[in-house]
């Protein structure tokens, strides 16, 4: 198959008329774009998530639509073709404030979805024009026709059959005539109303779309020079790496790298498709590629730092030579929709760890998962610490590996090490407040120049 590009550009990338055009002459440059995935202006969605929110007061709703329009018509000022986009933007807001209006007095889960909808829908449909005005053939295409999911607002799961099928039928043929601009993030349920994929999903949404239209490549572009050997805002030692696995780089994804959103990977990886991740204001910079098979396999590849992290011990006598005391914590904690991190035991206690991701302490492990767990066992728990992963290859049977990676950080209290399931990482917990200076410490340790 000749190549076939699936691009996407987040949301700094299309936050004003001048970032668009930067990300416009990249398709330009390359016509094998032929699928565009757009996020939101960046702060539109912010501005969209308070608009969605219970009891917003008329003069606010009013402030926030007139936040958006001012970022849109930037936008659109720039424009020097012919275009309606000023009244589309128009038409647009009105939508949105009639439904801010009913969402202040009855608030639903449904209308929210609704009211984020509209960031990408602006978005995708000023992008197309700015690659018009460049000569490039452009259409917007609304991605609801095609992009299923199920009806849980605000994190909606995507049937991937389904939109394999809707796909191939309503969207591949357009992209043979033209490049087809769409929105990230945004979907639409089997009752026709608009759902949403979870924020920052729109690199989820071009990954499935590239899937869905068995693409050659997936580009992600951001505002970053690529994948990074930790976060350069911890240390100014931190370096792009050029190619990294599907394999590290997903490890990457779930331990806090917060370049692509951590489900991005999953259907590259169905479909063994090359993702490429580069910054859309200096693309000369090159980025990182993201693949199944990469040309080095370094031991140690990056460091990943996910704060906020809360460890949770129980402890019960009744667990020695017991069986299925595990099985009844995890119950709780499934029925509960606690999803567990790492896990580590002894005989009598298990400790594990819940990503916090709002970095709300009191909610996460609440008074009724407390209340059950405790009628099993004694229970801890401890808020605040950070999760560090050593990402890189062959982790589980390296030698003197210990050693390389604690013996510098010899004075902070680690409180759980989980090594051995995976080749790919070693993780461990810290806590919160050493966590700059730790990862500082391992990166000058692991990744001398
Ligand atoms: N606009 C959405 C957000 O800000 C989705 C995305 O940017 O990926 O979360
Ligand atoms: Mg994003």
């Amino acid at each position: 198959m000749s190549n076939f590009t699936v691009a996407k550009f987040g949301g700094t990338s299309v936050a004003n008329h001048q970032a668009m055009e930067r990300c416009a002459t990249i398709i330009k440059n390359d016509l094998a774009n032929r699928v565009v995935v757009v996020s939101a202006s960046a702060g539109v969605t912010n501005h969209l998530v308070r608009l969605g929110q219970e009891s917003v007061p008329a003069a606010e709703r009013n402030e926030i639509i007139a936040s958006i329009r001012e970022i849109q018509l930037n936008i659109i000022e720039a424009f020097t073709g012919d275009h309606n986009l000023g009244d589309f933007v128009d038409e647009k807001l009105s939508q949105l404030g009639e439904i801010a209006e009913i969402q202040a007095q009855q608030h639903s889960v449904k209308n929210a979805d609704e009211i984020l909808s509209f960031g990408e829908q602006l978005s995708s449909a000023l992008f197309t024009q700015v690659l018009n005005e460049l000569g490039v053939n452009a259409k917007c295409f609304d991605i609801r026709q095609v992009m299923k999911t199920n009806s849980l607002y605000g994190q909606a799961v995507v049937d991937i059959e389904a939109l394999k099928t809707k796909a191939i039928e309503h969207l591949a043929p357009l992209t043979k005539d033209s490049v087809i601009v769409t929105q990230g993030f945004i979907g639409q349920d089997g009752l026709g109303h608009t759902t949403t994929l979870g924020r920052g999903g729109s690199d989820y949404s071009a990954a499935l779309i590239a899937e869905a239209l068995d693409a050659t490549n997936l580009s992600i572009w951001t505002d970053v020079v690529g994948i990074f050997t930790t976060d350069p805002r911890i240390t100014d030692q931190a370096r792009a790496i050029p190619e990294i696995s599907f394999g590290e780089a997903a490890e990457m994804a779930t331990f806090g790298a917060k370049i692509l959103h951590p489900a991005t990977l999953i259907p590259a990886m169905r479909q063994n498709i090359p993702v490429f991740v580069g910054s859309s204001k200096e693309p000369e910079q090159g980025g990182t590629f993201i693949q199944q098979s990469v040309s080095s396999s370094p031991t140690y590849r990056s460091i990943a730092l996910r704060r906020e992290q809360t460890l949770v011990t129980v402890k019960s006598p009744a667990m020695l030579h017991a069986s299925g005391f595990l099985a009844k914590v995890f119950a709780i904690l499934a029925k509960h929709e606690l999803s567990v991190d790492l896990i580590t035991t002894s005989e009598i206690s298990v400790a594990l760890t819940f990503d916090n991701p709002t970095g709300s302490t009191q909610s996460l492990i609440n008074n009724s998962v407390l209340a059950e767990l405790e009628q099993l066992c004694e229970v801890s728990v401890e808020h605040g610490l950070s999760l560090v992963a050593v990402i890189g290859n062959n982790l589980h049977a390296t030698k003197g590996l210990g050693s390389s990676v604690f013996d510098k950080i010899n004075d902070f209290n680690i409180r759980m090490i989980c090594h051995g399931a995976s080749s790919n990482n070693l993780c461990f917990l810290i806590p919160g407040q050493d966590a700059n200076t730790v990862v500082e410490q391992l990166h000058d340790t692991l990744f001398a120049a």
